[in-house]
Formats: C-alpha cells, structure tokens, sequence
C-alpha cells in the first residue's frame, strides 16, 4: 500500500479546519492540523477526531515554523485557512490582521515553495473582497472594492496566491468563499448570534438581543457544503480560482424573521439595533455567482437556506 494522502489544514481549531478535517479523514486522508500556542487548550471542534489527526505547533506570524512542519509532515495538500476572520476585529487590530490574514498567505506560499513546489495549496478567500460591488452578482471577473481591513488583507493574500502560481507554477487555488456557518461557527458572528439568541430567549435566559445593521444583504451557504468546494478545487488538474455561494441573498432581518418565529416569536419584541455593532463601512449587496464551481467542479450545494436557518436553532435547542 502506498503513502495515504496527507493534508495540512492551518485554522484547524477554527469552524472550516474542523469541518475540512471531518471531511478529509472520511476520504482517507492522514491530517496534519496546524495549531498555535495558547496558554489553554482550545479544541471543541475537534475533540471528536483529536485521536485520528495530527497536531503541529506553528503560527503564521512565524515562517521556519511553518517550513518545519512542512519538512517533518510532507503533506500532498496545504489547505490555508489561518487568519484573523472577525471583520469588525479587523478596525480595532488592523495591523495584527495584515500580519495574520495577508502576509500570513506569503508564509505558508514561501514554505510551499522552498520544502516542494508539488504541494497543492489552498486559499481561503472571501467575499468581503468584493465590498463595495462593482457588478452583481458577483464571479471571478468581477474586481475587488474591500471595505474593511480585513477585506483589503484578504486581497493581498488572493492576490498573491495567484501570483505565485504565475511566478512559479505552483498548484495554488484561491477558493473565493460567501458566508458560509454551522452550529460550530463563534457566537459573534451574526447567525450562530442571532440563532442562539432567539434560543435563550426562548427559555427565559435573555430579554433582548442586540444586533447592528438589519438591512445588511449576505449570501449564506453551510460549512460543509463549503469545505466540500475547497477539497475539490484541490483535485483538478490545473489550478484556478472559483466563486463559491449560495446565488441568494438574505437580510440579517430575514434571519431573524426565520429564526424567531420557528420558535413561535415575533422577532421585533426581541431585537435591539446597537450602535455598537454597526461597521464604519458597510459591504454592499453581496451575492455570488458559483456557476464556474458548478460546471467546472460539479459543486452543488445541499441546504437552502431555510433548511439551514432551521438546522442552526435545532443545533442550539439541542445545545442547550
Ligand atoms: P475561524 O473559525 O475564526 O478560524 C480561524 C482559525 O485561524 C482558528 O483555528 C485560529 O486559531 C487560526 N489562527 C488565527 N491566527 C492564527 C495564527 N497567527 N497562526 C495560526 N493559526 C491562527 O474562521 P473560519 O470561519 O473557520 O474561516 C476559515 C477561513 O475562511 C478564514 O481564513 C476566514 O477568513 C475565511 N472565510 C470565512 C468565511 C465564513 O463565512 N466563515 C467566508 C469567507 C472566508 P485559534 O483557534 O488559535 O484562534
């Protein structure tokens, strides 16, 4: 029998690492986890597969880090995933996001290049590059207008994903992700927010929930569904970039719509706009055109987005 597939996930403890592992070790991969140093462990998404991957010490801020793990693992596939992911974060440690979600990306393609230049990478891009939009809905072609630090360090890293592959030829994908969530995505971003919200009201634990901009537009998809595209991107044969999304668009007032009421709530007793949570600058309508991952990927998603907005508050009844 010949080596299995090895693959690397950096962000492994985060909410795609874990899904991508999950997915990867059922297509019988051995799978390397890149994980920081934190002063406690920080594992709830994969406890239940800690005894079937690896885990490596290393962080994108460190580049012999990521080249020893490299040398030492040798996986077939790099799926880059690492980076600061929060975008109001991005305004208050703009700098600290630069270093992790920008030139973290040239790290791990300067690692790739210098350990084996046959390693396929992945990059895991957003949609927060879009901003504010030139064309809807938006593919590959359409050009970038980030509008928060973060969106603009997710462009360097798309960037120089491709450049890279033009520079050297190597296999680098830059996979250009909508939001996506699951019941393990943190609780400030805006769905598991707003499911587990509308949960703990439900039982009495809170009286209100506080949200930012109700009007804000996102096209949502389901992790897995997610991770999915990114594997397949991986097993073409040439590298290139895709658009992965839904193709539909929702309000945050719609998810709050959806989720109270699958409770027997009408959301406006509950929900509270705070300034707070409002961005200095807003990303526009964004929704994406994944016909390119459809043709050239046969990707489909398999939840709508109903179906999905209903899976995230059993997951939180269930929770809790
Ligand atoms: P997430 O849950 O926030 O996970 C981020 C991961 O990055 C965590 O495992 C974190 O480790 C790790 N990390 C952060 N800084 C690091 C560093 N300096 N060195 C090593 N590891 C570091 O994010 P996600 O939702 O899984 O998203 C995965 C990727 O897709 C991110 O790059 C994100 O920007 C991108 N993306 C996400 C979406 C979405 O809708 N979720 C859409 C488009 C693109 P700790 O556990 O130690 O913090």
């Amino acid at each position: 029998m010949g080596r299995p597939k090895v693959a690397l996930i950096t962000g492994i403890t985060g909410q795609d690492g874990s899904y991508l592992a999950d997915f990867l070790l059922d297509q019988g991969y051995e799978v390397i986890g890149m994980v920081r140093r934190s002063s406690t462990v920080n594992f709830d998404r994969i406890r239940h597969i800690q005894d079937r991957i690896t885990i490596a010490q290393g962080d994108l801020l460190d580049q012999m880090s990521i080249v020893d793990i490299l040398r030492e693992h040798r996986p077939h596939e790099v799926y880059n995933l690492a980076a600061q992911s929060f975008v109001p974060t991005s305004w208050k440690q703009p700098v600290l996001t630069g270093e992790f979600t920008a030139l973290g990306v040239t790290r791990m393609l300067e690692a790739v290049r210098i350990v084996d230049p046959e390693i396929r990478f992945y990059q895991a891009s957003s949609s927060e590059m879009f901003g504010k939009v030139k064309q809807t809905p938006q593919n590959e072609d359409t050009p970038f207008h980030p509008r928060s630090p973060y969106g603009v360090a997710k462009v360097y890293g798309h960037y120089i994903t491709v450049n890279y592959r033009e520079s050297y030829g190597l296999f680098a994908c830059s996979g250009i992700l909508f939001n996506h969530t699951s019941p393990r995505q943190g609780l400030e971003f805006f769905t598991p927010k707003i499911t587990h919200g509308a949960v703990q009201i439900k039982r009495g634990q809170a009286s209100k929930l506080y949200l930012g901009n109700l009007d804000a537009r996102r096209d949502l998809g389901y992790t897995p569904d997610y991770v999915r595209a990114m594997w397949l991107m991986l097993q073409q044969d040439h590298p290139d970039d895709y658009v992965v999304a839904s193709g539909e668009t929702h309000s945050v007032r719609e998810v709050c719509q959806l989720a109270f009421g699958q409770l027997g709530l009408n959301w406006e007793d509950y929900v509270v706009v705070d300034p707070q949570f409002l961005r200095p600058a807003d990303v526009d309508l964004l929704v994406g055109d994944a016909s390119k991952a459809r043709r050239v990927l046969g990707w489909e998603p398999t939840l709508n987005f109903e179906a999905l907005i209903h899976l995230m508050v059993q997951a939180n009844l269930k929770a809790a």
